[in-house]
């Protein structure tokens, strides 16, 4: 996977700034102030006039899946009907590394579709009609467009430990991107647990993957409670 800043709102904190002034925010409080008071105080829309668009190349289909079920973003993806896809690159979840037998079945089973593919190709079969056949780890390049509202709620979302590894690894390589542009809306956000000082994950912290939440042991330092924790009506 590679992650691409294209293009990006500058002069953003000016800009932020200026639209809350408009909202009534006194002229006194100094640009990075104001920033800092809406990402916390969730005041957010007026982070909606600065976006990032990014191109995000080798991402496998089941990632971009999940990418489009963030619907305030604007999303275009490589063609499968108007682009070959016999020689299509995959992606390869980490389980199989770690297991020769199951990457054997993997990487085979891969290749027999590359066939299959280019087999239908040869006895006429359309694209339209082969693309079929391709599997969800299939490669596919993506131009994504969020603004800071939007990827902060997409971030607070996938930077969670349960989120699935692919897409937690490009929250990972978006987070760096922005975080580098503008560290006072950024540097101190992540997964919704932090982002919100309560986790809504309740009692499912931990990925199906054994990757721990590092914020849930109570006592130790940087505990994050749950919503379980701190509610204050018991009989929710
Ligand atoms: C760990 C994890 C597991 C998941 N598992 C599944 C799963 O099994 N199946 C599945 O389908 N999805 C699953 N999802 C996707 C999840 O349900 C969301 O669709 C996805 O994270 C996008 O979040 P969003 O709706 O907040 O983002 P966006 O679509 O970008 O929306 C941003 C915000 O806009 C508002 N909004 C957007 N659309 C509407 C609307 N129609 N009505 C009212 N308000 C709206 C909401 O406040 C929303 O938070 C999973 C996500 C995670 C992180």
């Amino acid at each position: 996977m590679k992650v691409t800043l294209l293009k990006y709102t500058k002069g953003g904190t000016d800009l932020i700034a200026h639209s809350a002034r408009v909202s009534g925010v006194p002229d006194t409080i100094p640009d990075d102030e104001i920033v800092r008071m809406i990402v916390d105080n969730d005041y957010s829309s007026a982070l909606e006039h600065i976006s990032f668009t990014f191109d995000l190349e080798d991402i496998s289909i089941a990632l971009s899946r999940e990418l489009l079920e963030h619907r305030m973003a604007s999303h275009t993806a490589r063609s499968t009907r108007y682009v070959e896809e016999e020689a299509f690159g995959y992606f390869t979840p980490k389980e199989f590394l770690k297991n020769e037998e199951a990457l054997k079945v993997y990487t085979d089973t891969m290749e027999y579709i590359k066939k299959a593919y280019a087999n239908l190709r040869e006895i006429g079969v359309t694209r339209e009609s082969t693309r079929y056949i391709l599997p969800l780890a299939t490669h596919t390049n993506y131009i994504w467009t969020a603004n800071a509202r939007s990827l902060i709620n997409f971030l607070g979302l996938r930077l969670c430990v349960r989120a699935a590894p692919e897409i937690r690894e490009l929250a990972k390589m978006v987070y760096e991107e922005v975080v580098n542009i503008y560290p006072e809306i950024f540097k101190n956000l992540g997964c919704r647990g932090i982002n919100l000082s309560v986790c809504p994950e309740n009692a499912v912290r931990d990925s199906v993957q054994g990757k721990d939440c590092p914020y849930k042991i109570k006592g130790t330092k940087g505990f994050i409670p749950t919503k379980d924790d701190v509610r204050v009506r018991k009989d929710w």
